[in-house]
């Protein structure tokens, strides 16, 4: 048994397979690899609903394309993806029907997981091709989405869609058995982590990352998605795709790959969203007091504590807050206010701001209920 693994009963599971799994080096698509894949996950989805994040798309384009190597400029990267992600699906489609499992695509952007009205949307879908025992199959719409509206790596796009679907376990299949404590291919003393309780700065420093041109991620963004998940309470498994049975032999408990623990206390779906799922709009910088207040008592925000702010948000956006003295990011929360309606009122007392606005409004520039200590 795993030690330490807290796996509770998994009814709903995302899986992420890496770019690296599922092609082969310049050659395109790994046939063989998705069928093994099909049949790992029909093995477990009896009583479970499973989500699949792939990579690959890129790839497989480049393949299909006959390029030398994958293109650099943004329009042809997208021209790749396109020819890919048919080709990728096609086979997935036929892989799985081997196992009586229909499957559904669904492209997303981070729009999609931002704005809270396509956020809800995205969920009702994937909520719904579940219900019809669809198996969903992910991944980012690369040929439209350009780097502002990207998530950028599937790593973190399948810690959204599990913290999205509300699931009970995130597993990342890469080619490397876990996270190791030093490269293994270089120190035969590494050892794998069974379970990492938090991603602190010191589990962040054991991601070194190879840049060998096919993956987008590797363990830095592994390690971004692990801090995501826990945070919106979902345990994380990254563990080897060449493992055979590697998906039953996990939820089994068997000691596979690293597990990493969620945090104790499960934030709300709307609170997941406040704080992942959005790119925030703006920044308010507050002071001690408010500091201490957001913190250690539960307060909302009011204009008196803000020193600076930053951005063109409007109300309803979600921004993040930063601390006076350090500058860094401690919590996201729903702004009352849009940003020149904060910049007239920061400082002010709470009788102040209809004078400052010459109208009456909220008293809070941040409802306790629409804010988030991250
Ligand atoms: N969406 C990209 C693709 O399918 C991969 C991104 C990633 O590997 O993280 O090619």
């Amino acid at each position: 048994m795993g030690a330490g693994r807290k796996l509770g009963r998994v009814r709903r599971l995302v899986v992420k397979v890496g770019t690296g799994l599922v092609t082969k080096a310049g050659a395109g698509i790994a046939p063989d690899r998705i069928e093994a894949l099909a049949a790992e996950i029909a093995a477990v989805r009896e009583g479970r609903r499973v989500v699949l994040v792939t990579s690959g798309a890129i790839a497989t384009g480049v393949a299909r394309l006959g390029l030398a190597a994958r293109p650099r400029s943004i329009p042809e990267k997208q021209a790749a993806a396109a020819v890919g992600q048919s080709a990728l699906m096609w086979q997935y489609e036929a892989a799985f029907s081997r196992h009586g499992i229909p499957v559904g695509q669904v492209l997303l952007t981070a729009e999609d997981v931002s704005a809270r009205a396509r956020y809800l949307n995205a969920r009702n879908t994937l909520d719904a091709l579940l219900r019809f025992g669809v198996l969903p199959i992910v991944n980012e719409n690369d040929t439209v989405a350009v780097a502002e509206i990207k998530v950028g790596d599937n790593d973190n796009l399948s810690a959204l869609v599990a913290s999205l679907i509300d699931a009970d376990l995130l597993v990342l299949l890469t080619d490397v058995d876990g996270l190791y404590t030093d490269d293994p291919t270089l120190n035969a003393g590494a050892r794998r982590l069974e379970t990492v309780e938090a991603v602190t700065d010191e589990i962040a420093r054991l991601a070194r990352d190879r840049t060998d041109g096919v993956s987008v991620g590797g363990m830095a963004t592994k390690l971004q998605a692990a801090k995501k998940a826990a945070a919106a309470g979902v345990p994380m498994i990254i563990a080897s795709g060449y493992l055979p049975g590697v998906l039953r032999r996990l939820l089994a408990g068997e000691s596979v790959g690293t597990y990493f623990a969620p945090k104790a206390a499960r934030l709300t779906a709307r609170k997941r969203w406040i704080a992942f799922a959005v790119a925030p709009q703006g920044k308010l910088t507050v002071d001690a007091g408010a500091l201490q207040a957001l913190t250690q008592h539960g307060k909302s925000l009011l204009p008196s504590g803000i020193l600076e702010v930053e951005g063109e948000f409007a109300s309803g956006d979600v921004v993040a807050l930063l601390a006076g003295a350090t500058g860094r990011e401690f919590a996201r929360g729903v702004v009352n206010f849009d940003a020149d309606e904060v910049r007239k009122i920061r400082g002010a007392k709470t009788t102040e701001i209809e004078g400052r606005l010459g109208y009456r409004s909220f008293d809070e520039v941040i409802h306790r209920d629409n804010f988030v200590l991250l």
